[in-house]
């Protein structure tokens, strides 16, 4: 039977409800365009209504009136997520967390957050009391900490602290239930693990907390280089440089430097750069190791400055693949997890491969105490085929593909099924109403 919208608002009492058209086709998507095959399947997803509370309590009763009309519930954050994870593939409900965005509490090296506060708002508040968020993705200025939780992995920062998944860097979230009644659980320690990076499948996230790092006034530097390959050495050389403290390392082979407008008095034609992002304290030897690498500064901001304009940290990670689309619609991407090796002979070999066919650059971080290269290759899109044969390609070889051409949980990350997260789901949405059809581990359950 068709739901009576009317009726389900009328239910929900004071909170905000939105059924504007125009409204919910944009509150239906994110950023899942910079794939051309998610494109095609996602486009005409759309919810039948957006509902906004602004507390735990008002969530609670939200999830009640769902659970008793077994509607579709489809969190969302910012709706920055690459990969269609906030789009309700069955319509029904979207959950609109950006109202909850409290920060509770703020104590030497950890935080409590409510799930809908941004990432630099929170950056803001612990930075007044000395400390930091130990990562945030390139969209940390209209990202939640709810949805970086839920749908993303890492970025600005892993070079230090890892990845989101890294055991410490998610102490305890409060997480509402889809129940016949819907009650607040809180897990903590290794517990977390269940809904991290779950794409909200399994638990409406309410609050969390969220260790921190110690402050840093970050310089932005850019060094260029003649040569790729010595830029991509350079690059993991400063990653295994503990003394120095550095929060971005970004290599971009030339011509993607060309992509970046606000950048280009620093980024001369034909050279390769990196972006980085170095702590003050540690410039003056960092400009040593520059130096013995024979490369040149072009553009050097003190944290002061730096807070000002366009953050240098806007240019990587996926925001490369933003600028480079709006030149050239043409490109989509890649996410590869290359095998650790400090002389990045596979890089190498996959820049020889594919040319100018896929553009390297490369974001370093941190892997159990090894440096890591990651690349967000753009590749010039010409058919899902081909896309599929550059994606075997590589994991014949070695290199680990986070495929970001897929809704599906399992399909993208992990590969496989995190069976903890399923019997989690079990438990806390046995009607499996919660953000239907991206857990190929609850689907595969009932086939
Ligand atoms: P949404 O897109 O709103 O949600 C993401 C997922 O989390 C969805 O499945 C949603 O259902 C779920 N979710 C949202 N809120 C909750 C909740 N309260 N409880 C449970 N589940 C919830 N990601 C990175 O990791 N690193 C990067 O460097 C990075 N760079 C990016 C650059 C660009 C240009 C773009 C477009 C995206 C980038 N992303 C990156 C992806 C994304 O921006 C981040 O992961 C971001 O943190 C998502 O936050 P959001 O609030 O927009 O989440």
């Amino acid at each position: 039977t068709a739901t009576n919208w009317d009726t389900f608002s009328t239910a929900l009492g004071d909170i905000e409800v939105i059924r504007d058209r125009n409204q919910l086709e944009k509150l239906s998507k994110d950023y899942y365009h910079f794939s051309p095959v998610l494109q095609k399947q996602l486009a005409d997803k759309v919810a039948d209504i957006v509902v906004r509370p602004q507390s735990e309590a008002e969530v609670l009763q939200v999830a009640q009136v769902c659970v008793e009309r077994q509607l579709p519930v489809t969190l969302r954050g910012a709706g920055t997520g690459n990969y269609g994870q906030c789009i309700p593939l069955a319509g029904g409900v979207v959950l609109d967390l950006s109202r909850l965005n409290q920060v509770k509490w703020v104590k030497p090296g950890m935080a409590c957050v409510e799930a809908g506060a941004k990432l630099a708002a929170i950056d803001k508040v612990t930075r007044a009391s000395g400390w930091e968020l130990r990562m945030y993705p390139s969209t940390y200025r209209t990202a939640t900490i709810g949805g970086f939780i839920g749908g993303g992995s890492g970025g600005i920062g892993s070079i230090t602290y890892g990845q989101l998944r890294d055991r410490g860097n998610l102490n305890a979230v409060r997480v509402v239930t889809l129940e016949d009644q819907p009650r607040v659980l809180t897990l903590r320690g290794d517990d977390v693990q269940k809904v991290l990076h779950a794409y909200g499948t399994n638990g409406i996230i309410t609050e969390l907390e969220i260790p921190l790092g110690p402050a840093y006034a970050w310089a932005e530097v850019i060094v260029v280089f003649d040569d790729f390959m010595h830029a991509a050495r350079f690059g993991q050389a400063l990653g295994e440089a503990d003394g120095l403290v550095k929060k971005l390392i970004s290599i971009q082979a030339w011509p993607i430097p060309s992509y970046f407008q606000s950048l280009k008095p620093y980024l001369p034609t034909g050279k390769h750069a990196a972006l980085l992002m170095v702590a003050e304290p540690s410039l003056e030897l960092f400009e040593a190791l520059v130096k013995a690498w024979g490369a040149e500064i072009t553009y050097r901001k003190l944290a002061a400055e730096a807070g000002k304009g366009t953050a240098i940290a806007e240019f990587t990670w996926n925001h490369t693949t933003l600028h480079a689309r709006s030149v050239d619609p043409g490109f989509t991407y890649l996410q590869t997890l290359f095998p650790y090796d400090p002389e990045l002979t596979l890089v190498e070999h996959m820049l020889n491969q594919f040319g100018d066919e896929a553009l390297m650059h490369l974001e370093f971080f941190r892997v159990e105490g090894k440096v890591i290269a990651a690349a967000l290759q753009l590749v010039r899109y010409t058919s899902e085929a081909r896309l599929n044969e550059i994606i075997r390609y590589h994991e014949a070889k070695g290199a680990f593909i986070a495929n970001p051409h897929t809704y599906i949980l399992e399909d993208g990350g992990r590969k496989t099924v995190d069976l903890d997260q399923v019997n989690f789901k079990a438990e806390v949405d046995p009607y499996g109403l919660l953000n239907p059809g991206k857990m190929r581990g609850w689907l595969e359950r009932f086939n």
